[in-house]
């Protein structure tokens, strides 16, 4: 890429910031919310285009992204239509993208014509067909992935301090958002989930087609028991895997109130109990000493215990018991969830957080698409605790969260 030469620009400071109007940041803000609760990459990039041209107040804003495997830089969205194919892939030679690439900075024409004579070795702009434009880098942490250019300011004046700041910020903003979906496409949770999906989808193609066959009719009601049941775990395995993506995506908003574990462990025993009673399990709570409140989000603190729970029973021989036990271990509160399963295998033990992770097994316990413990796991750690587990085969298992006590966690918030 060869290098061309513009006046360098200073970065924001707080007078530009403070020299805007709270109805511009305020919009601006409005969009970094819907940027940040945005997975989907066209409809991010989308966003984008439309609220530069708003903020800026220009005739039309574009995206560029940088394509890493050929380095070269292409045209992503768009307010504008019929863009000719230069300004769909500008080259970086003597170029004003190869210059905000190299630079990283910002750039401002307000009169192209007149503005590049000083420049002799750029490329004509001809092909933006625009009279004034203001460009800025798509920054990340490490490395510059694209451009955001907006053209031609409408009314009179030309772009201002102000415009060029709003435009940097929605930028990184932009820069970020595109960066979190780019690493959530990266991680292989869709293609695990979709093979995990396969197996009861198969078991219900079968179904429905032995349905199909009249000389198979007294076996209808098994079918569509069989049907019923398969569909609700699809539909658990779907919301489970929507919100472990969720989870790691770090897009779950968490409450942050006090919370009485032993009240969550009354509501959760409650749920369990016809599941309970169905193998005959004594389920129950013990409570020892005075257990502070911790702080969190009561309902993704249900989740976890009922997580806990479900595979306790679940992984239960008829007749067992299952324990919440709920202690005061001073610097931590501790709950735990104890059963006369049959056990985990110390080799199995180091795996079992992993997620789609599934203890090999014999007696036909496993049903579930392994995403209960990642979840429990990420919900203890959303809320700086840390969850442990303790097994033996043939001796029942135990699993303990550790969570920081409330009254902890606000000595640390205010000053002394
Ligand atoms: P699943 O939906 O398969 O239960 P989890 O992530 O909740 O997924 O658990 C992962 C695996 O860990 C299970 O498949 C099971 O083999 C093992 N496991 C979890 N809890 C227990 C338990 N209380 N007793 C024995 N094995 C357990």
């Amino acid at each position: 890429m060869k290098q061309i030469k513009f006046r360098d620009r200073s970065p924001i400071n707080t007078a530009q910031l403070k020299a805007i109007r709270p109805t511009r940041l305020r919009r601006l803000l409005e969009t970094s919310t819907t940027l940040s609760s945005t997975l989907d990459h066209n409809q991010l990039v989308d966003i984008v285009v439309t609220s530069a041209n708003d903020l800026t107040e220009s005739e039309s804003a574009s995206i560029y992204l940088v394509e890493q495997a050929s380095e070269k830089i292409e045209l992503t969205a768009s307010t504008a239509t019929n863009l000719s194919a230069a300004e769909r892939k500008p080259s970086l030679d003597n170029s004003l993208f190869g210059w905000i690439l190299s630079n990283k900075e910002p750039l401002v024409l307000q009169n192209i014509q007149q503005e590049l004579l000083e420049y002799s070795d750029i490329d004509t702009l001809d092909y933006l067909n625009a009279d004034s434009l203001m460009a800025v880098p798509l920054l990340t942490k490490d490395s510059v992935i694209g451009v955001l250019l907006v053209k031609n300011k409408l009314g009179e004046g030309g772009f201002t301090e102000q415009d060029c700041v709003l435009l940097q910020m929605l930028a990184s903003h932009a820069a970020a958002a595109l960066e979190n979906v780019r690493l959530f496409q990266q991680t292989d949770l869709i293609a695990e989930f979709m093979h995990e999906f396969k197996t009861p989808l198969m078991a219900l193609t079968t179904a429905s087609e032995i349905l199909a066959r009249e000389d198979l009719i007294p076996f209808h009601q098994e079918l569509l028991m069989m049907i019923q049941s398969e569909t609700a775990r699809l539909s658990r395995m779907a919301q489970d895997f929507l919100d472990l993506s969720r989870l790691e995506s770090g897009r779950l908003q968490f409450d942050q109130q006090p919370v009485d574990l032993t009240v969550v462990a009354e509501d959760v025993v409650k749920l369990q109990m016809a599941q309970a009673d169905k193998k005959d399990i004594n389920i129950s709570i013990e409570v020892l000493g005075d257990v502070p409140l911790v702080y969190g989000d009561y309902d993704r603190l249900k989740q976890l215990l009922l997580n806990l729970t479900n595979n306790a029973i679940k992984y239960n021989r008829q007749g067992g018991i299952v324990k919440i036990r709920l202690l005061n271990l001073g610097q931590e509160v501790a709950i735990k969830v104890m059963d006369t399963g049959p056990g985990i295998a110390a080799e199995n033990l180091p795996h079992l957080f992993e997620r789609f992770y599934r203890v090999r097994d014999d007696e036909g316990f496993t049903e579930g698409a392994g995403l209960g413990l990642p979840i429990a796991k990420r919900i203890v750690e959303n809320h700086g605790g840390r969850i442990e587990v303790t097994s033996m085969l043939g001796g029942g298992s135990t699993f303990t969260c550790y969570f920081p006590p409330s009254n902890k966690i606000e000595n640390t918030l205010v000053p002394e």
